[in-house]
């Protein structure tokens, strides 16, 4: 029996489609999606058409899996959106690419989102020399996220820092390996950003 590998495989598998959310583990034969790429539960292997409203309300919990946001948080990110200038559904995702976590999941000091935000929990980041353990903190062009100094030489920093030292950075970002720091140089555009979320399906089922 093939081992179970936890419940954010079984995002994945809901959904259909591997949303890297365990790190170095997505890139191997071992993703459960390589090797059971139906859903879980006993009628997983059953076609099911979904409705207009399954389809949108399945991208939006794909896009909360995507960014680890529970409903209260994304609502509220929504809002902010929607009330900014522009395209609410791009907003969103721009938001979402703020949060620190993701930031420093996406400069390659945490091996996937979840370890980002454990680390930032942890207090091992700054953002402008001050200590910030908030993973949702938006930064904002201009700020300078990096290890803070007692931290720089712990194991799983070397360990992330090494195995995405090729990893290419988004060019909203700029990092600097050497001192284990990364500046914001503008806000997220949409095509930087490459989850393959259909963000309007979200902003129209949010509309209804
Ligand atoms: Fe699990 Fe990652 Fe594969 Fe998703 S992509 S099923 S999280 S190993």
């Amino acid at each position: 029996m093939a081992r179970y590998t936890g419940e954010q495989c079984r995002i994945c598998r809901r959904n259909g489609e591997k949303l890297f959310l365990k790190g170095s583990r997505c890139y191997t034969d071992k993703c459960s999606i390589s090797r059971r790429n139906y859903a879980p539960g006993q009628h997983g292997q059953k076609k099911t058409k979904l409705s207009e409203y399954g389809t949108q309300l399945r991208e939006k919990q794909k896009t909360k899996s995507y960014y680890g946001v529970g409903e209260k948080q994304f609502r509220k990110y929504f809002e902010m959106a929607s009330n900014k200038k522009g395209i609410t559904g791009e907003n969103l995702l721009q938001i979402l690419e703020s949060r620190l976590d993701n930031v420093v999941y996406r400069l390659g000091f945490g091996s996937s989102r979840t370890q980002a935000r454990q680390l930032v929990n942890h207090a091992l980041f700054e953002v402008n020399g001050r200590r910030v353990d908030i993973p949702s903190f938006l930064v904002k062009p201009g700020d300078v996220i990096s290890v803070r100094e007692s931290k720089k030489n712990a194991g799983v920093i070397k360990a992330n820092v090494e195995e995405n030292a090729a990893k290419p950075v988004p060019e909203w970002l700029e990092k600097n390996a050497e001192s284990l720091s990364g500046k914001v140089l503008r806000l997220a555009a949409r095509e930087d950003i490459d989850i393959p979320v259909e963000e309007h399906l979200i902003v129209e089922l949010y509309s209804k």
